[in-house]
This record gives C-alpha cells, sequence and structure tokens, in this order.
C-alpha cells in the first residue's frame, strides 16, 4: 500500500485502504491477489454475494433498452414490476412504493410522507418524531435528528431540531430477562411515557429499528416488544415507521424482521440488502391509507432525480428474483442458527466476549472487561479498530462499532452474504479464533 500517489478522495480519514480487484461470491480479492471473506456482506449490504451472473444479466439487459427516465417524464417497466413485487412482500394495506436511491434517502421520505399525511388529515400539530438510543437511521439531517448516536449528531446539533428518545430495549445490560414478557412491557411502556409527557396531540410517529444494526450490534427485541409498541402507537394515532434498512430482504430469517413478529407497521424503509450493493437503491413502502390523502391534497412534495431509475429498478427486480429462487431467506435463518452456535461456542472460550446476540444471519458479539458488571473495554483500547485490523490480517472482514450510546462499548457485526454454506462458516469461525486469540 505505501508508494501509492495521494488520493483526491477523502472519506472519513486518513488511512488507505486496499484497492479492490474483483468480487466474487463471498470472496473479495485486492489487486495484490490477497483473498477476504466478506463476513459482513460490506455493511450489511451484499446479501446475495457478489457478481451474480443473472443479476448481471438483467442488469446488461436493461442497459441495453435505457438507463434513465425521469420520474416525471416516463413510467419503466422495471419501476413498475419491482414495486409490484415489493408490495406484495408487505404486510396487508401497505402497497405504495417510493423509489430512492438509499437508506438516508428513504428515511427522509418516510419522515416527510408521515408529517404530509398529518397535514392532509387536519392534524397540523403533530411533528414529533420520537426514536430510539443508541440507533442509526442516516446520515442526512432529517434522518440524523431521529439518530440516537453522538458522535455521528453532535456536531450537527444546532442545526436540526432535537427529536425526543426512548432508550432502546438493551436487556442485556440492564440484567433482564428478555424471554420475559415483562422486559418487553417495562422497555415498550417507555414509549407511552414519552408520548405523554410530549403530549399525544404533537407526536406524529415512531421510528424503529425492529431488530438493531450497527447502532445497537444485532439487537433482537425483548418478548412482546414490538406487539406492544404497535399497540400503544394505535392508542395514541402516532405512526409506526419500521427502519428494515439493514434487516430487510431477509437478513434476519424472514423478508422483514417484523415478519417475526406479525406486526404491521405503517411506513418501511429498505435499503441495503434491497438491491444487494449492485446499485445504489432504497425504498420507502407506506400503507395506502397514508398515501391516497396526501395525494388527494396536492401530493406528496419530495423527491429525487435518480429515483425509479430504470438500471437500479431491474437490479432489485432480480436481487428479489434471486432470494426467490435461491431460498436464500431460509438459508439465512438455518445459516444464522449454526453461526450463532459458533459464535456462543467463542464466547465459552474468550473471557473479554460478554454477549452475543443477533437474529438470522445479523449476528453480533460485544467486547467487555467484566462478563459480570458487562463493564466495557476503556474507549483508549481502541478494541474494535483493533479487532477489525487483525480479521483483516486474517483476510476476513467484519464490521465494528461503539454500543454504549456511542462513546466506549464495542461490538463486531458478523452477517456474511446470505448464500453462506457450512465450508464458509468454517472459516469464518476459523478466522473469528485466530483474531481472538492474537487480540487477546
Ligand atoms: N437506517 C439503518 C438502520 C442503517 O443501518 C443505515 C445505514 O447503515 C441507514 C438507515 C442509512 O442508510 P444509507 O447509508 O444507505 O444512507
Amino acid at each position: 500500500m505505501s508508494g501509492r500517489p495521494a488520493s483526491h478522495l477523502f472519506y472519513q480519514g486518513r488511512g488507505r485502504k486496499p484497492v479492490l480487484e474483483q468480487a466474487r461470491g463471498v470472496y473479495m480479492w485486492d489487486v495484490d491477489g490477497k483473498r477476504y471473506l466478506d463476513g459482513s456482506s460490506g455493511a450489511m449490504v451484499c446479501n446475495i454475494g457478489h457478481g451474480n451472473d443473472r443479476v448481471l444479466a438483467a442488469m446488461r439487459a436493461q442497459m441495453d433498452k435505457a438507463t434513465f427516465g425521469y420520474r416525471l417524464h416516463f413510467e419503466t417497466e422495471a419501476s413498475e414490476r419491482l414495486a409490484t413485487k415489493t408490495a406484495g412482500l408487505m404486510p396487508p394495506g401497505l402497497n405504495r412504493v417510493f423509489f430512492v436511491s438509499g437508506g438516508s434517502e428513504a428515511v427522509e421520505s418516510a419522515l416527510k410522507l408521515a408529517r404530509q399525511y398529518a397535514l392532509a388529515v387536519g392534524q397540523a400539530q403533530r411533528w414529533k418524531v420520537i426514536s430510539r438510543f443508541p440507533s442509526y437511521h442516516g446520515a442526512t439531517l432529517g434522518a440524523l435528528a431521529v439518530t440516537g448516536y453522538a458522535p455521528m449528531t453532535a456536531p450537527f446539533d444546532p442545526m436540526m431540531r432535537p427529536m425526543p428518545k426512548i432508550p432502546a430495549p438493551r436487556a442485556y445490560l440492564d440484567g433482564l430477562d428478555p424471554e420475559d414478557p415483562a422486559t418487553g412491557r417495562h422497555y415498550a411502556d417507555m414509549l407511552e411515557t414519552k408520548i405523554m409527557e410530549e403530549g399525544p396531540e404533537t407526536v406524529l410517529a415512531f421510528i424503529v429499528e425492529p431488530v438493531g444494526g450497527a447502532s445497537t450490534g444485532a439487537l433482537v427485541p425483548p418478548a412482546g416488544y414490538l406487539q406492544r409498541v404497535r399497540e400503544i402507537c394505535d392508542r395514541h394515532g402516532v405512526l409506526m415507521i419500521t427502519d428494515e434498512v439493514m434487516t430487510g430482504a431477509g437478513r434476519t430469517g424472514a423478508f422483514l424482521a417484523t415478519d417475526h413478529w406479525g406486526v404491521p407497521p405503517d411506513i418501511i424503509v429498505l435499503s441495503k440488502g434491497y438491491a444487494a450493493g449492485y446499485v445504489p437503491l432504497g425504498a420507502m413502502v407506506a400503507h395506502e391509507r397514508l398515501v391516497e390523502p396526501v395525494l388527494d391534497s396536492g401530493g406528496f412534495i419530495h423527491g429525487y432525480t435518480y429515483a425509479g431509475n430504470p438500471l437500479a429498478c431491474a437490479a432489485g427486480l432480480a436481487v428479489l428474483d434471486e432470494i426467490e429462487r435461491e431460498g436464500l431467506i431460509g438459508n439465512a435463518a438455518a445459516m444464522g442458527e449454526r453461526l450463532r452456535a459458533r459464535l456462543d461456542g467463542l464466547m465459552q472460550k474468550y473471557p473479554f466476549i460478554g454477549d452475543v446476540r443477533g437474529k438470522g444471519l445479523l449476528l453480533a458479539f460485544e467486547f467487555v472487561s467484566d462478563r459480570a458488571s458487562m463493564a466495557p473495554l476503556p474507549p483508549e483500547a481502541k478494541a474494535f479498530d483493533r479487532f477489525v485490523q487483525i480479521a483483516y490480517e486474517q483476510g476476513l472482514i467484519v464490521y465494528a462499532r461503539r454500543t454504549r450510546g456511542g462513546y466506549s462499548g464495542d461490538h463486531i457485526l458478523v452477517c456474511p452474504p446470505m448464500i453462506v454454506t457450512d465450508a464458509h462458516l468454517d472459516e469464518i469461525t476459523e478466522g473469528l479464533d485466530r483474531s481472538l486469540a492474537q487480540f487477546a
């Protein structure tokens, strides 16, 4: 990596990364020929693996026809078919699909549709969107206002209207049993308390990652939590928005994470696995009950230039077809159980792993300095940076974040593509084991 010319490109910091040459299935190669197993599907994106021939063929076929048609000038077959296919995978009534190019745009769209719905039905006083901490809903200022992750929000606080937050249901830190319905009630009731504090007539929506993503490290809700959240939202006329950017399209072993609990939200946001990294694509899917009044009262005042472009939609459609054809959601459920058991085994071996959690192939383990108190490793240990680097050197890509409100607590997400086999799980487990031994 040394001796490379200075780059004009910048993202987060100054560090240089290996240069990607090729990616196929669960593997990626850099220009020096080093092979990596993509143990986090990038950022939990490449759910069907890299370089899928059928998806590439569908994209080529669309490219030969048209790569762009402005949505206010043309309808396209690709966007119509993807909208119909998507609506068919949603709970009843959630059948109106609005395309965007990523997760943050999908969240912004959901917030704005919710607000316009309130205006359309004569509830102009509703504008507050309650969310949780920790949480992550995107990088744009609207999505950031509902994000509960101080390292990413604090510099921009003066530029955003602060939105009310409640704690995420981290039973494992609070010493509560996640299987006990009383635990689910305990955390869900915090929403009702917050709604009452804010004034129910002012609360527009509650936005929630049904299984937590990077911010909580694959936090699974305690028993009855989402069902009770739904009841509370209904009781106060508050819309329930589920952010399935990371969980959607099968990663947790069901198309939507909320399918595990049979809880239908009012608006769903999708991205990441929805086009599995082949193109930038996301969608906001809303209940028809919300969309109709908005369209009747002058239309949705929102949209992005690239929205619904036919190439992106053709790719998305091919990805959904591939998930169905190859039974990848079932594979995510089955392989997720096996990988979970392997992570539990590693927890037995390494006392600095304090918790293993997740659902399907959205799995994580958390580092602690003391398992009894669940005290985190000190931030100076830079645990996640160090662990990711060690794993990288072993040819294994994992995804790391801080979890305790953002400034401390380190977890590692292990989320390989949904095409993984037992042999890949062996390779992941061996890579993790070697990395943990070196990290110790
Ligand atoms: N919502 C969740 C749950 C996410 O995990 C992410 C990205 O990590 C986003 C929203 C934002 O998506 P994007 O980075 O595509 O804008």
